[in-house]
C-alpha cells in the first residue's frame, strides 16, 4: 500500500480508538504504535522537484544537465519535452499560505464578539420550549459542567441522563431544543 494510504489508514484507526467508550492501557500502546507508523510513512514521502506534489511514485531522472526527483506526471512530461524544469513551487506555496493566514484569523473574532447575555439566552429558550427559568438554569449549569466539550448529540444524551438523576421531568424533544439553543450561545 502507498504511504499516503497507510497514513490515512493509521489515522482512521486512531480515530476509532479515540471514539471508543472506554479506552485502556493497551489502547494507549496502540496509539503510540500508530503514531510511529504515521511518522515513518510521512518521512518516506518524497516531494516532486518540479510540481511539488507529494507522490509515492517519485523517480530520479536525469536529462542533461538536470537531475531531479519527479512524480509520474512530471516524469512523463519531462520525457515528452526532453527537459526538466525544476519548479519553485515550494517557496510560492509557503508565501500563499502566509498571505492567507491573517484573513482567516480576522474572520473568527466577530463571531465571539457578541455573546448573548445569559438573561437573553434564557429568555429565548423559555420562549422556544416553555420550560421554567429554574429548569433552564439547571440545564445550562449541567452543560457548563461537562468537563470536555462533546458534540450536540452526546451533550443531549448526557444532559438527559443528568436531568433524569436530578428528577427534572423534561420531554426529550423539549430538552433537545433547549440544549441546542444553550450550546449555540
Ligand atoms: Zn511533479
Amino acid at each position: 500500500m502507498a504511504d499516503l494510504q497507510q497514513i490515512a489508514k493509521a489515522a482512521q484507526e486512531i480515530i476509532q480508538i479515540c471514539e471508543q467508550e472506554r479506552t485502556n492501557k493497551a489502547d494507549k500502546e496502540k496509539l503510540l504504535k500508530l503514531q510511529g507508523a504515521i511518522l515513518t510513512h510521512i518521512e518516506s514521502l518524497t516531494e516532486c522537484e518540479v510540481c511539488g506534489s507529494i507522490a509515492d511514485l517519485v523517480v530520479t531522472m536525469t536529462i542533461e544537465p538536470v537531475t531531479a526527483k519527479l512524480c509520474k506526471d512530471c516524469g512523463i512530461s519531462a520525457i515528452e519535452t526532453g527537459k526538466i524544469k525544476k519548479g519553485t513551487t515550494r517557496k510560492q506555496a509557503a508565501r500563499t499560505v502566509r498571505k492567507n493566514a491573517p484573513t482567516a484569523k480576522k474572520k473568527s473574532p466577530p463571531q465571539q464578539a457578541s455573546p448573548k447575555s445569559t438573561v437573553e439566552l434564557f429568555a429565548e429558550v423559555e420562549k422556544e420550549t416553555s420550560l421554567k427559568k429554574t429548569d433552564i438554569r439547571r440545564l445550562h449549569k449541567l452543560i457548563q459542567e461537562i468537563p470536555s466539550p462533546m458534540n450536540l448529540e452526546n451533550t443531549v444524551l448526557y444532559v438527559q441522563h443528568e436531568a433524569g438523576l436530578a428528577k427534572l421531568r423534561i420531554e426529550q424533544d423539549v430538552l433537545k431544543t433547549a440544549v441546542t439553543l444553550l450550546m449555540a450561545a
